[in-house]
């Protein structure tokens, strides 16, 4: 059974989630998200899950409640991605910009770990669970942070694996020093900004700065570090061995009760 057009539909705007426009299209016809769902006969369960994918006889429903094409049903989801680019894609929102938030919006590149900066007005965006006085993250956190987002980018988009299993060696290292545990592609999705932001700088640090030279010329790397860097070289247990050893004859040279710096 065909659900009922609706008295007023909302033209999608570009780089709209659908459950966003749902939700602008609910508005405009007076009710809230499960109202219309119900209208539509979509499982409100469901609700999120259709960003990612939407079957033809659902966006069939969608499309004729709303008196517009399937096809622009179906274009408000998320294209095909690679596992990696999947990886970094946030299932739920944990990220917004507070400006475009206001007018009801709602955008695919904001779920991306690497954005940053909303890709429509440019104010940047915050997490969702970040505190309302966030004037505490220094200027240099976040400077680091948006260039290692650009970098993720970049590995996510890249050809081969190996740009972003150098930038996720990173994310691991800087989450052992925060003492955060977890998929390393979770700590870049995080809705608080200083896991998120601290993983991210990780990344640009790596880069003028690889872990495993972090471990050679480190006057004084201390017992904290060390199980840092040897957590972030787990998967690869050959370097793993040479990281130990040389991490291990820095702690040994430098005594065990002296402070790393990690900047
Ligand atoms: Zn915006």
């Amino acid at each position: 059974m065909k659900p009922r057009p609706l008295p007023k539909t909302v033209a999608p705007l570009p780089d709209e989630l659908l459950s966003g426009w749902l939700s602008r299209l609910a508005a405009a016809n007076y009710c809230d998200d499960a109202e219309l769902l119900a209208h539509i006969k979509i499982d409100t369960a469901q609700g999120t899950a259709l960003d990612f994918s939407v079957d033809a006889a659902t966006a069939e429903r969608i499309a004729n409640a709303a008196r517009v094409e399937p096809d622009v049903v179906r274009s408000l989801t998320f294209p095909a991605m690679t596992p990696r680019e999947a990886s970094l894609t946030a299932q739920m929102p944990f990220q917004h910009c507070m400006q475009c938030s206001r007018e009801g919006l709602s955008l695919r590149h904001w779920r991306r770990a690497w954005a940053f900066d909303c890709q429509v007005c440019g104010t940047s965006l915050v997490q969702t669970l970040g505190k309302p006085g966030e004037e505490q993250i220094s200027g240099k956190l976040i400077y680091r942070a948006r260039r290692g987002a650009g970098m993720l980018e970049c590995a996510a988009r890249s050809r081969g694996p190996k740009q972003l299993r150098r930038a996720m060696r990173a994310v691991t290292f800087a989450m052992s020093l925060k003492t955060f545990r977890g998929d390393p592609s979770f700590a870049v999705q995080n809705p608080r900004s200083e896991v998120r932001l601290f993983c991210l700088a990780a990344i640009a640090a790596a880069r003028s700065q690889p872990l495993a030279k972090t471990a050679i010329v480190s006057k004084s790397i201390d017992d904290y570090a060390r199980v840092a860097l040897l957590r972030a070289f787990e998967k690869e247990p050959r370097l793993l061995a040479a990281v130990d050893h040389i991490a291990q004859r820095r702690a040994k040279s430098a005594g065990p009760m002296t402070a790393a710096s990690h900047n």
